[in-house]
């Protein structure tokens, strides 16, 4: 029988509600962060159950909370990952974004998706343990940083570089990334993560030129927007790794004879041909199974009819992880060179990944299965980057996921009402807490059969 058969998990919704109307109402907005508040809540709660925490920081104002879980220390821990801070609210609100509005069943404020519900369903599930006195096989540690929203140089990334060491006693971490979709044909997939694309960000220049615009131009404007445009027009590399044809065959039971057969087999030549084809069609098959290029920034000229002497573009260029940083610099190089425009790199963070066919991903395929709206699981690329990169780099395996379901396409995550149904926070907080009781209960050694 379940640990939590005795759970009444409407009242643990409830409670875990207010929770995170309460949490939504400390203003995070990072800059400046001040995340000291937000951190002292979270602390207050866990001692109510007998959790104790401690604070880890860089900067007074800015402190990052640990709490840990005891367990028998079998296992190294089990780490929760989130980040109390968030984007600024922006324009465009129907409710005050820090006011934990809760309307219609649904709480609204910065911060509802991204990433203060799953820190409450994080929180739910270490006190749901502590308050059943659930014997556990390793440690379970929540964490909640500072400053991810800016690159976690007060959060993760000093954490990682100036802890290290105490990570070197954990093994795997959940944190953000992942999600449900709801997608337009009315079916729902969950999409745990278990990679995250890296970030190469080029700038383009040239100078030369100038003079009166009626001479006609082909000046530095001119040259870059041409690198630009051949750069856009080229077909990007599709690139077809061991997870996405574990995808692929896992489509192949709800697709139509003879898709079914195609989808079945993704190493002959005419699926790859086929998803090739669509991935250069299809945004978000692009996003996953591509490296994406954006230009972000253009800049020449300061005058209607004066030729500009120099421009300068942008390019924001997201590395799959099966792509190389060399090979994506080359091929914007080759482009530019032919124009006689420079490239610069100007920030590079690699892409990281955690093997999928580990207990843990078997537990969140299993429990997300049995527990959430639908039973089709996939382990996903995750587009963007969190922090769970840092802790990659450290030796950890990270996976990703929020346990809500979100409407394909809707854009609320950093955008104006952000907003969780309190439905899903209760069911979020009941698949967590399965998680969470089953990674940590579980004897690693056992199951292998060493
Ligand atoms: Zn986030």
């Amino acid at each position: 029988m379940s640990v939590f058969a005795d759970i009444d998990w409407r009242e643990v919704g409830r409670e875990a509600g207010e929770v995170l109307a309460e949490y939504l109402r400390i203003d995070t907005t990072n800059p400046p962060g001040n995340e000291r508040a937000a951190m002292e809540f979270l602390a207050a709660l866990l001692a109510r159950d007998g959790v104790e925490s401690e604070l880890l920081a860089q900067d007074p104002a800015r402190p990052n909370l640990l709490a840990r879980l005891r367990g028998a220390g079998r296992e190294p821990a089990l780490v929760l990952l989130h980040h109390a801070d968030v984007v600024p609210a922006g324009p465009g609100w129907s409710v005050e974004p820090f006011a934990g509005v809760e309307r219609d069943g649904w709480l609204w404020g910065r911060g509802a998706l991204d990433c203060k519900s799953l820190g409450v369903m994080h929180l739910f599930a270490l006190r749901l343990l502590a308050r059943l006195e659930v014997p556990l096989e390793r440690e379970v540690w929540l964490l909640s940083v500072s400053d991810e929203e800016r690159g976690g140089g007060a959060g993760a990334q000093w954490l990682c570089r100036e802890h290290a060491g105490l990570f070197s006693e954990a093994s795997d971490l959940l944190g953000e990334g992942g999600v449900g979709l709801q997608m337009p044909n009315g079916e729902s997939l969950w999409l745990p993560s278990y990679a995250e694309k890296g970030i190469l960000w080029l700038e383009l220049s040239a100078q030369g030129g100038g003079g009166h615009a009626a001479l006609g131009g082909s000046g530095p404007a001119e040259r870059v927007a041409r690198v630009l445009a051949r750069l856009s027009e080229k077909a990007p590399e599709v690139f077809i790794t061991p997870e996405a044809e574990r995808n692929l065959r896992s489509l192949a039971g709800r697709a139509r004879f003879p898709l079914s057969l195609l989808l079945s087999r993704p190493r002959s030549p005419l699926t790859r041909r086929l998803v090739r084809s669509a991935a250069r069609k299809n945004e978000w098959a692009r996003t996953l199974m591509c490296t994406t290029m954006a230009v972000t920034s253009l800049e020449a000229g300061a005058a209607e009819n004066q030729l500009p002497t120099s421009c300068r573009a942008i390019l924001d260029c997201r590395l799959h992880p099966a792509d190389r940083r060399e090979a994506c610099l080359a091929r914007v190089a080759e482009e530019a060179s032919r124009e006689g425009v420079t490239v610069r790199e100007t920030l590079y963070a690699p892409p990281s990944r955690s093997p999928v066919d580990t207990p843990l991903f078997s537990i969140l395929t299993e429990t997300l299965r049995r527990l959430g709206p639908t039973p089709h699981v996939a382990p996903a690329l995750f587009p963007g980057t969190t922090d769970n990169r840092f802790f990659r780099e450290l030796g950890l395996c990270c996976y990703g996921l929020l346990p809500v379901m979100l409407p394909f396409g809707q854009h609320e995550v950093h955008g104006p009402d952000e907003r969780i149904e309190r439905s899903q926070l209760e069911r979020g907080c009941r698949i967590m807490a399965e998680i969470v009781h089953a990674a940590a209960t579980a004897r690693r050694s056992q199951e292998s059969g060493a």
